[in-house]
């Protein structure tokens, strides 16, 4: 997982912001509840201070009243000693008193029965001089009662200027008996206009209530909400109710009185939320980045360590083969090049062998893989015999083995090579089997032989060459002449291919005819190579060097194809079409799957099978006895025809030839060559043709040039005669030609020869 995509992905982020996002509310919730803590700490701090001035305000009232009602006190004191009847010096007393107090809108002298006897207004009042006094009927038992001399506050009355108005009512009290009253009537919004001190009034506002009503201010109209908070209550209306004195701070000693301090801590609180939330965001963010990297870097490098030794063990792989342990191709080249680098000349020759098994395959085909594959494990350890420590051994492939080495000189080198094939002498024994397997070698010398691992090991393969081809079990060293003998090989194989894509390939066909009637039996399919350069390369060559380099597969595909093809179109010109003998290559029995090939082949082409006859050699028939038997069984069930080629330079022998499904023996031109007149070659044809007879197999002779040969065919009763005296390999027009008219070399046949 890449660091970017693990950053994206998981809710991580969504983490970081929720952790970020509770923080936020939890501080705003904190900020905001400090803030109201503030805020009420604050607003106990302006109660206090309404409270003191309040107490104040109080004071300065209650003070005031109580002056005023001790002059009326007073008053009522010198009407009752000086008799009610001096209404001159009670005037001066009222109008003195109204000059004090001059929110009083009235003084009035009432008679006991409370009409108004005497009165002194400044205003609108109600009261009449001789009327009586607009006092309420529930106040009279009050009065009465208050005989004792006590003053009576009514409740407050609305006036027609819509001010509130108070009456204080004090008895005259004469000898023990009220002989009237005293009556003053208060302006409330005036009163407390007048006797609250203008100190206060600018800090506090006050409202006054009597039950709901606000008899103080007047007019009120302040569109302001205050906060109001009781400060005092004042007893009217004979202690039944109270005015009710409110206070509220006004809004520019509020703005006095208010701290910065609970905005500042709101705002300031608020932001560093907001802060504290980034914060712990990013870095909370930050922590998971981090630890998403070192998770991720850890990964990497595992990753990476895993990598290495994956790509160790693929190295190892790549450069050993897994069935010895040797290093294989790969790592020999690799090893060998290092050895090259490292190898100073005074440290002595320097050669690499190419060692083969012979006829390894055989022990693989006859005695299974598993075997094999032993036998192989069991060559280094032979090897080692031989070797010392700092020799190398690696496989180079199949049962090929290089082995590099340094000595003093080519003698010693070539002492070892000699070890080295005596080392297989005493023969193996794996698994209850005993046997014995040789080897070749070839060898090439640095710097003589190639300078480069690459042309080491292509030359010592061409040496190795050699050793096979001379026999076998021995050792060969690299000259200059097998250096052109491999070059020419290997242009030559390329030719081939390149020829193969060009169209340069064709087929002709030799008849094959019976030699009791010449008539026309079969047509032996040989393959042409017109090169470009013109000239016409003859099979013996190219054939060699197509089985050695594995093309021969593909020509021999060639041939087959083409010639299936020609006939199946001969086969439209006549009833008795002739059967086609197609040379097969010893790459070609080996192949898996080549009995199918050809039956696939023959149904395509319509082509019954018994109609294609496969030549193969001795020398491949033996080679592989027990996977060619399987082979040719198949082949043989199929319907197709074995021919022995070449019969006779080999083994030669037909007792085994009975194991086999062969249906015709071809006897070798070498023997056909010479038959007038050597009596052996004469000899061992009768054999053949007998004992072939006896076996119930057809022959053919091949090379046929003379009357006198096919003659002694005749005498021998070898079934069928081919060469140049019936026709010369020709193409399919000539074939063609053939089926159509009587072919040539009947006409020619003397009346008294044929049968
Ligand atoms: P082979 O199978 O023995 O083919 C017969 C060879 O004898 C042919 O040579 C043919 O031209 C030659 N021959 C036939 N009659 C006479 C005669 O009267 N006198 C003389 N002196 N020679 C005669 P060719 O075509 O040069 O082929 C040579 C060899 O090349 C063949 O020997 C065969 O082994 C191989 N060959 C040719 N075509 C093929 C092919 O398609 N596949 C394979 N695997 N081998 C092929
Ligand atoms: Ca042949
Ligand atoms: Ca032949």
């Amino acid at each position: 997982m890449s660091v970017i995509s693990s950053l994206k992905s998981s809710g991580r982020f969504e983490f970081a912001a929720l952790i970020a996002g509770l923080l936020l509310t939890l501080s705003l919730v904190g900020t905001v509840w400090f803030y109201h803590g503030l805020k009420a700490a604050e607003m106990v701090a302006v109660e206090r201070h309404i409270e003191n001035l309040s107490s104040y305000v109080r004071l300065d009232i209650l003070g005031s009243v109580n002056e005023q009602t001790l002059a009326q006190q007073r008053m009522a004191v010198r009407l009752a000693r000086d008799g009610v009847e001096d209404e001159h010096a009670w005037r001066g007393d009222a109008l003195l008193f109204q000059s004090h107090y001059p929110f009083y809108r009235s003084l009035a002298v009432l008679d006991a029965d409370l009409h108004t006897r005497w009165l002194e207004s400044t205003g609108i009042v109600p009261a009449r001089q001789g009327r009586p006094y607009p006092i309420d009927a529930r106040y009279r038992s009050a009065l009465a009662g208050a005989a004792d001399g006590d003053l009576v506050v009514t409740r407050p009355q609305r006036l027609t200027d819509g001010k509130f108005a108070l009456d204080f009512i004090k008895p005259i009290i004469a000898e023990g008996e009220p002989v009237g009253y005293l009556a003053a009537s208060l302006s409330v919004p005036d009163a407390i206009g007048a006797m609250v001190s203008d100190v206060f009034r600018d800090k506090l506002k006050l409202r006054v209530t009597f039950g709901d009503q606000i008899i103080y201010p007047y007019p009120f109209g302040d569109s302001v909400q205050y906060q109001w908070l009781q400060g005092f209550m004042l007893d009217v209306d004979g202690e039944v109710d109270s005015l009710s004195f409110d206070f509220a701070i006004s809004e520019s000693s509020r703005r006095q009185l208010e701290s910065v301090l609970p905005p500042v801590a709101l705002w300031g609180g608020g932001a560093m939320s907001l802060l504290l939330a980034i914060v712990a965001f990013l870095g909370l963010n930050a922590t998971y980045q981090t630890r998403v990297l070192v998770t991720s870097n850890r990964n990497l490098e595992r990753e990476i360590r895993e990598r290495e030794l994956a790509e160790q063990e693929l190295e190892y792989l790549v450069t050993h083969d897994p069935l010895t342990g040797l290093p294989n191709r790969t790592g020999s080249t690799r090893y060998l090049e290092r050895m090259l680098e490292d190898h100073d000349a005074d440290g002595g020759q320097f050669a690499l062998l190419f060692l083969d098994l012979d006829q390894f395959k055989d022990i693989n085909d006859s005695l299974g893989h598993h075997l094999g594959d032993q036998l192989l494990c069991e060559i280094p350890r032979r090897l080692a015999g031989a070797l010392k420590d700092r020799d190398f051994v690696g496989r180079h492939g199949g049962d090929e083995f290089l082995i590099a080495v340094t000595r003093n000189d080519h003698e010693q080198i070539e002492q070892l090579a000699a070890n080295i094939l005596r080392a297989f002498d005493t023969g193996f024994a794996i698994k209850d089997h005993r046997f014995f397997i040789s080897a070749s070698m070839g060898i090439s010398y640095y710097p003589e032989s190639g300078r480069t691992v690459s042309e080491l090991i292509q030359h010592a393969d061409a040496a190795l060459f050699k050793a096979k081809s001379s026999g076998r079990n021995q050792f060969a060293v690299f000259t200059r002449e097998m250096f052109s003998q491999a070059q020419h090989r290997l242009n030559l194989s390329r030719d081939i291919r390149h020829a193969l894509d060009a169209g340069q390939f064709r087929v002709v066909y030799q008849p094959i005819v019976s030699s009791a009637d010449l008539s026309l039996r079969g047509l032996e399919v040989l393959l042409r190579w017109e090169h470009e350069d013109g000239y016409m390369v003859p099979p013996q060559e190219f054939i060699r060097v197509a089985e050695e380099t594995g093309v021969i597969g593909r020509l021999g595909e060639f041939a087959m194809e083409q010639a299936l093809s020609d006939l199946a179109h001969w086969k439209k010109l006549t009833s008795a079409p002739p059967w086609l003998a197609v040379n097969i290559s010893g790459a070609q029995v080996r192949e898996n799957g080549f009995a199918e090939k050809l039956s696939v082949l023959l149904h395509q082409y319509r082509i019954e099978p018994a109609l294609l006859h496969l030549e193969i050699t001795e020398e491949i028939l033996i080679e592989n006895l027990t996977r060619n038997r399987r082979m040719l069984k198949k082949i043989d069930e199929i319907g197709m025809r074995i021919v022995v080629d070449d019969f006779g330079v080999g083994y030669s022998s037909l007792a085994y030839l009975k194991n086999f499904p062969i249906s015709v023996v071809k006897i070798d031109r070498g023997f056909v060559q010479d038959l007038a007149v050597d009596h052996e070659d004469q000899a061992i044809t009768r054999t053949i043709c007998s004992l072939s007879a006896d076996l119930g197999m057809l022959t053919v002779a091949e090379g046929v040039e003379s009357r006198q040969q096919l003659e002694l065919l005749r005498q021998f009763k070898c079934s069928y005669a081919q060469g140049f005296l019936f026709s010369r390999p020709v193409d399919a027009s000539a074939v063609e030609a053939m089926l159509n008219e009587r072919p040539s070399w009947q006409n020619e046949e003397p009346a008294g020869m044929s049968t």
